[in-house]
């Protein structure tokens, strides 16, 4: 299949032809990445979608939420793509999603694409397969994208950076307050879910809710006269769902008048960019075999004292003309 061909499939709504465009994307190899330059741009670039990263550590509940949500959306004639990433293990290999079936009333929805991504360790490989897997997905009219991290490592920045609303779900705590979690997280969310609040649950969640809305009150807004919204939920008996649907909605509102919406995504687009020369500049240095050679060589002098790593650093760049 020609890359025409596969571009034209994808935006027919070829669930075979995106399967095919998103493996091609996550491959490595060099003829493939060529490829997949060419089928981004032939493919329209879609405005009127709205991509949500849902963040959370596993078991919070997310799939469950996703699974009602995504329903929900297609009720309201959304079509849906859940991209799951999967920050599996670079040392064991193994998933942290695992392979329990998930969100199983959703996947068999014709309106609903659902796909691991995994980030297979790679630095920085949240960014070069998922911004050109929402691509795929938008160009094949997906109008939401959900995409869905494990709340751990550096995977979640990632996300923040390429969806247009950041959603963390947290568990109701027990009472220990902000259960330990990095401020860092807290800046960059857009809405602040509290799910599991039900049953004995349900009181420490509204503790918790409170808790939160104090720490906001701390910090710097992300955007400058936005709030967060917090929000409880029970994902598992479909209460606070819908609000949660209507609190995103909200928030992109707010965005696109106030022209934030517009600027993030070509912020966005830029960011990608410089992520993508990243990378290929590092591929390019660690890659390539004569180099490897050389990289070699400057470990042992490292090692021996011969050299500082610094000054070690700057002589390989300058070798490669890089400084
Ligand atoms: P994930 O790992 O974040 O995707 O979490 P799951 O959606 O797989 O949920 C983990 C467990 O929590 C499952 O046993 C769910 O049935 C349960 N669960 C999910 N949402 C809720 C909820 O709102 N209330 C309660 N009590 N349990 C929930």
């Amino acid at each position: 299949m020609t890359v025409e061909q596969l571009a034209s499939g994808i935006q027919q709504g070829s669930r075979r032809c995106l399967s095919k465009g998103i493996t091609l994307v996550e491959s490595s190899r060099k003829e493939d990445q060529e490829k997949v330059n060419g089928l981004i741009s032939l493919l329209p670039q879609k405005k009127d979608t709205l991509r949500v990263g849902i963040s959370g550590v596993p078991g919070v509940g997310k799939s469950t939420f996703i699974e009602r949500l995504g329903n929900y959306l297609i009720e309201e004639g959304h079509r849906v793509a859940v991209l799951a990433i999967d920050p599996s293990s670079p040392t064991s290999g193994g998933s942290i999603l695992g392979d329990k079936t998930r969100m199983e009333t959703l996947s068999a929805k014709e309106e609903a694409f659902i796909r691991p991504s995994p980030t297979s360790g790679t630095l920085g490989g949240v960014a070069k397969r998922t911004r050109e897997t929402i691509r795929l997905c938008e160009a094949a009219n997906y109008d939401i994208i959900l995409i869905e991290t494990v709340g751990v490592g550096q995977s979640e920045y990632e996300v923040a950076s390429m969806v247009d609303c950041f959603l963390v779900m947290m568990l109701p705590g027990g009472g220990d307050s902000l259960q330990g979690i990095k401020r860092g997280i807290l800046e960059i969310t857009d809405i602040l879910v509290i799910n599991k609040a039900d049953g004995d649950q349900k009181k420490l969640a509204e503790i918790a809710k409170s808790e939160y809305g104090h720490a906001f009150h701390m910090l710097a807004s992300k955007y400058k006269g936005i709030k967060t919204s917090i929000l409880s939920i029970s994902a598992l008996e479909d209460l606070g769902v819908i609000e949660v649907w209507n609190s995103i909605k909200r928030f992109r509102d707010v965005l696109v008048n106030q022209h934030l919406f517009e600027l993030n995504r070509n912020k966005q687009e830029i960011q990608w960019f410089k992520r993508l020369v990243e990378e290929e500049v590092l591929q390019t240095i660690w890659s390539d075999k004569d180099k490897k050679i050389k990289v070699h060589d400057i470990h042992e002098k490292i090692l021996n004292g011969a050299i500082t790593p610094y000054e070690a650093a700057l002589r390989l760049l300058s070798s490669m003309k890089l400084k």
